[in-house]
């Protein structure tokens, strides 16, 4: 398993390419501005497919590339979950006008709570954190302790709860959920460095 980060737009934020080496298969997860491209030339030097675009949610920062991907992969599967599709339909902020234009775009599938996919003989598993957004995922790989979460838990901090559609009880649940994967999990989160979940037990303050 390879994974390769690449980090932009204007809220820094985290795009994952998680590949399958032996297979020649890869998924990107989250599509920030300006980070897909370079991504997507590594995917290509290595001649990998990428079939999918997994979305954590909707917000503008982490959606603002897909138009990129599916360009690049006119067949390649862009996935939320179904209740943060309406910000994919509408893109944009809720609180500034973005300085550019998201295409608008309908979901091509969506994504569960325990849905499984599968990245060549990669699986992971989707589990539902809403919380920050009604339609939060975050993405597990048992075999390999990995936590994909998106804007539930940074290292030292947790995803903003004040926006229009978050839910503070949602993300207290949500957390609560994902603080039950082993301490040595790592976690990529959405924005900020990789931490662990044993890390964030001990030190984030938002955790106690
Ligand atoms: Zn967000
Ligand atoms: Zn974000």
């Amino acid at each position: 398993m390879r994974i390769h980060v690449n980090t932009g737009g204007l809220a820094a934020t985290n795009s994952y390419l998680i590949a399958d080496e032996t297979a020649g298969v890869a998924a990107l997860i989250d599509a920030p501005q300006h980070t897909i491209e370079p991504l997507l030339k590594i995917a290509q030097h290595h001649d990998w497919d990428v079939p999918l675009l997994l979305l954590t949610h909707g917000h503008w920062d982490h959606i603002s590339d897909h138009k990129v991907y599916t360009d690049h992969y006119p067949h390649g599967k862009v996935l939320i979950h179904r209740l943060d599709e309406p910000k994919l339909q509408h893109p944009g902020s809720k609180i500034f006008q973005l300085p550019y234009i998201i295409q608008p775009r309908s979901a091509d599938g969506h994504i569960q709570d325990d849905d499984e996919e599968i990245i060549g003989s990669i699986r992971l598993k989707a589990i539902f954190t809403p919380g920050h957004s009604p339609g939060h995922i975050a993405f597990y790989f048992a075999e390999e302790n990995l936590l994909f979460g998106g804007d539930l838990l940074f290292a030292g901090s947790i995803g903003r709860t004040d926006l229009p559609d978050s839910d503070p009880n949602a993300m207290r649940q949500s957390l609560l959920r994902v603080m039950k994967l082993p301490d040595e999990t790592l976690v990529y989160p959405g924005h900020g460095p990789q931490t662990s979940i044993g890390d964030e037990r001990q030190s984030n303050p938002y955790l106690t």
